[in-house]
């Protein structure tokens, strides 16, 4: 769209039957939903304008995420990472009485002790205890970015969380300061993440441009104007420029049409099981929008369970849409699904209430690249006269996307 503005003729080729990558809708019983991304992230102000743009209503999402333990479930704190902004909280319900007392302490100790530490885990060990770490911080950080959060800097996971500790005095209150009132991190466009590939299709389309699915590129050569892209169905397209916005072993491969070397940066496979059911006693949401694992469970195959239809109200009809994510090495059935899914959400759902179910792989997530990495494959794919884009390159999310695509604006 942004090419065509700049008063380009596009044509785009796309190798799976339907636009979108992993910005796809399944239909699961009566209703179209997310398969992959469900959200963008507001931070950066980036993905909101545009969704203005396309003419796409947004909202944030419904209800509180839960931790799930053995023993219960319980909310997620209202704060950063985990950590609380409030003693009023019912995240600290997880806590023990001697725990909570420690987490209260906080508000007698210095401002100055923690203003040295350099990741989360060391920040909220000092002020709020080992038990807030582990209780309350971890679930979160394993579930939502694989990490310890010994190992999350807070320069870049929580960069003003210091200066908001020196000037409110203690954590849970700096954390109230940063987190402020009622802001979403992420939203979606109503009706789904994937409305944003509808709208930009059709805007595309009615500006001219020319749209092939199902029509995977097979090789790129210099000749005619520019180069020669061939398809594997045996189309060939002259064009002046070339953008490459498809995963990195594809590009690495098409690149080395070009005799450049591009070697692609390893993937990881995201899997999930979606379903949808009747199952009345889901109507009180009674897990929020969804569950984290914080405890390991033989007997649970799944990490984490979002219930979407609650999350996304728009969703909401006769059936309950829910989501389970899995490790990579686990196919998830249907009997797994319904099977975790009833332990996640504390209800048992019978095979006879479910009316859809999908099995989802993603197999090119991709791994983070160093920026100077980055470049270096950027710079030298220009210098041959072919864009790239993509989160492989720019990292894995919408918003990064989104921004990555300004460098084709050359
Ligand atoms: C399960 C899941 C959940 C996610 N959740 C979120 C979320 O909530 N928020 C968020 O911000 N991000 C999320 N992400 C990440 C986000 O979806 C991705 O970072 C982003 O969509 C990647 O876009 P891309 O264009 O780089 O790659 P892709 O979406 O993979 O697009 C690449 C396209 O290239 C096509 N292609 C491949 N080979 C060829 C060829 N030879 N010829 C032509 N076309 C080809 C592919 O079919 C594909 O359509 C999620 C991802 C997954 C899988």
């Amino acid at each position: 769209m942004r090419l065509q503005e700049a008063g380009h003729a596009v044509e785009l080729r796309e190798a799976a039957p339907h636009l979108g990558g992993m910005i796809s809708p399944v239909r699961l019983g009566s209703v179209e939903v997310d398969s992959g991304a469900e959200a963008y992230a507001v931070r950066g102000g980036v993905v909101r304008p545009l969704c203005d743009e396309l003419g796409l209503e947004v909202a944030g999402p419904q209800g509180t995420p839960h931790i799930w333990w053995r023993h219960g479930t319980f909310p997620m704190a209202e704060g950063v990472l985990g950590i609380p902004g409030s003693l009023d909280d019912p995240a600290l319900g997880v806590l023990s009485d001697e725990e909570l007392a420690a987490v209260a302490a906080e508000a007698d100790l210095d401002r100055a002790v923690g203003s040295d530490a350099t990741t989360v885990g060391d920040l909220v060990r000092v002020r709020l205890g080992e038990a807030a770490v582990d209780k309350l911080v971890t679930p979160v950080t394993q579930g939502v970015y694989s990490m310890p959060p010994d190992r999350m800097p807070l320069s870049a996971f929580a960069p003003t969380l210091l200066e908001a500790l020196a000037s409110e005095g203690s954590l849970l209150a700096a954390v109230a300061a940063v987190r402020g009132p009622g802001t979403a991190a992420v939203e979606q466009p109503i009706g789904g993440m994937f409305q944003v590939i509808n709208a930009l299709a059709e805007r595309f389309q009615a500006a001219g441009g020319s749209v092939r699915t199902a029509a995977s590129v097979a090789s790129l050569k210099r000749g005619g104007p520019g180069f020669q892209v061939s398809l594997h169905d045996g189309e060939v397209i002259e064009a002046e420029r070339v953008v490459l916005a498809a995963p990195a072993a594809v590009t690495s491969v098409l690149l080395s049409h070009l005799g450049l070397d591009v070697p692609a940066p390893p993937v990881r496979t995201a899997r999930s099981a979606m379903l949808a059911v009747s199952t009345p006693e889901l109507a009180d949401n009674p897990v929020g929008s969804g569950v984290l694992l914080a405890e390991r469970d033989d007997t649970l195959h799944a990490r984490a369970l979002t219930h979407y239809s609650a999350k996304w109200p728009w969703a909401a009809g006769r059936e309950h849409v829910l989501r389970l994510s899995y490790p990579e090495h686990v196919l998830p059935t249907r009997a797994d699904a319904l099977r975790d899914a009833s332990r996640f959400v504390g209800v048992e759902i019978q095979e006879r209430d479910v009316t859809g179910f999908a099995s989802i792989g993603w197999e090119s997530m991709p791994t983070r690249i160093d920026a100077s990495n980055r470049d270096f494959i950027v710079e030298t794919a220009l210098e041959a006269g072919v864009d790239l884009v993509g989160a492989w390159l720019d990292g894995n999310g919408i918003a990064a996307v989104v921004s990555g695509t300004g460098r084709v604006l050359r």
